[in-house]
């Protein structure tokens, strides 16, 4: 689970990592309100969207009146922004953070994420800050540092002394660095953080007061750990994810949403994964990813069913059940039931195996139902491209 900007930074300074005075605006009028508290002569009004990228899209905006705080607000809310994270449809913006300007003198780059071969999480920083951090890993490797965390132990002074003089800091932002470093490191293993990034870190204010600041904050949580994480999950903005994604996880299937046109009903997510691999392979697109899980009851396909048909781009759909703990007869009681009652118009493609597979077939087979059967994934995901290619 993502969340945004805002909260990140409500959430580290609760952790006493210093972040800008700010506030949440859902129009412009509030937008004024929340810069006349914050006080100042100078604001940044800040699209509130799950990507990053707005910078340069023209999501963040420097104003130095309150009027131009509201005509800002004003032109962000309920505009699209299109970043180069977002796909080319952009999101929808509903809130801005207005802040607080600060006087920037230096960027950084901090992230702290779980690195899977070492098992730990692993400090990255770099001298880089507020661009692409991808970027410079491509361009300039040997600009990121890594600091691998013992869990054991934890995060160590020594090792956020050693990252801070890495990416050039010193003086009086040494104990400050460790200081940060440490919170981050606290926040993340308190709240279940996945991966955090700070980006930009900055050095703000004038030469002989100069503090570090987290300008920029982006979380992802665990989602298997979000049952314990009462705080966390009330900052969930359903408007920021697919509400068929939303939809799914309410009926305990596991569906994401992707950009093709040949809808997916998987069991078991390595297969699904496949089927995705099988489609491609044949030159096609798959349109989601979505697998039903064990068990998969009449009920669950006829849920599976509705949701992949809500994407309009659907041409077909292609069911590919490998039953195990599943079983054929149930799945083809569900196809037709889904077929009859969300009068299904799209072909669809059937590949079923495993147990009760007879049963299933012969159901199929007897409704006078027109599905397209296929003996194995490959041609089932052949029949598939071939249709949506006409
Ligand atoms: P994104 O990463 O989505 O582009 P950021 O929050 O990092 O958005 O903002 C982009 C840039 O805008 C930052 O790198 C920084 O230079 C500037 N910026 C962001 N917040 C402030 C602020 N409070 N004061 C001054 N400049 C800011
Ligand atoms: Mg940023």
């Amino acid at each position: 689970m993502n969340i945004h900007e805002y909260q990140a930074k409500e959430l580290l300074q609760s952790f006493a990592v210093p972040v800008p005075a700010g506030g949440i605006a859902f129009n412009a009028t509030q937008a004024r309100q929340a810069a006349e508290e914050i006080g100042g002569s100078r604001w940044v009004v800040k699209a509130q969207i799950h990507a990053g990228g707005r910078g340069k899209a023209g999501g963040v905006k420097v104003v130095n009146s309150l009027d131009e705080v509201g005509k800002a607000a004003d032109s962000l809310i309920g505009s699209r922004l299109v970043t180069h994270q977002t796909g080319p449809e952009g999101s929808l913006v509903q809130r801005v953070w207005v802040e607080q300007a600060s006087q920037i003198r230096q960027e950084f780059y901090l992230g702290f994420v779980i690195d899977r071969a070492s098992q730990r999480i692993t400090v990255i920083a770099s001298s880089e800050g507020g661009m692409d951090i991808e970027e410079v890993a491509k361009v300039s490797p040997e600009k990121i540092i890594k600091e691998v965390i013992d869990p054991a132990i934890g995060l160590r002074d020594f090792q956020c002394r050693k990252v801070a003089t890495a990416i050039g800091l010193k003086g009086k932002l040494m104990p400050q660095a460790v200081k940060l470093m440490k919170a981050i490191y606290r926040c993340m293993r308190d709240k279940d953080v996945l991966q955090a990034e700070v980006n930009p870190l900055a050095v703000v204010g004038s030469a002989d007061d100069e503090k570090l600041m987290v300008l920029d904050a982006k979380f992802n949580f665990d989602d298997n750990a979000l049952y314990r994480q009462r705080t966390i999950t009330e900052m969930r903005d359903l408007g920021e994810e697919d509400p068929k994604e939303v939809e799914a996880s309410g009926h305990g299937l596991n569906y994401i949403a992707l950009d093709g046109n040949i809808g997916c009903i998987v069991n078991g997510a390595g297969l699904a994964m496949a089927s995705l691999d099988a489609i491609t392979l044949h030159g096609g697109r798959p349109a989601n990813f979505l697998d039903v899980g064990g068990g998969a009851s009449p009920e669950k396909v006829t849920n599976a069913c509705r949701i992949v048909l809500e994407d309009p781009n659907v041409k077909c759909i292609l069911v590919n059940i490998f039953a195990g703990i599943n079983r054929c007869d149930w799945i083809a009681t569900g196809l037709i039931q889904a077929y009859e009652s969300l009068k299904i118009k799209v072909p669809l493609i059937v590949r079923l195996a495993g147990t009760n597979v007879e049963e299933g077939r012969k159901i199929l087979a007897e409704s006078g139902l027109s599905f397209i059967t296929a003996e194995n994934l490959d041609t089932a995901a052949a029949k598939a491209v071939a249709i949506v290619k006409g």
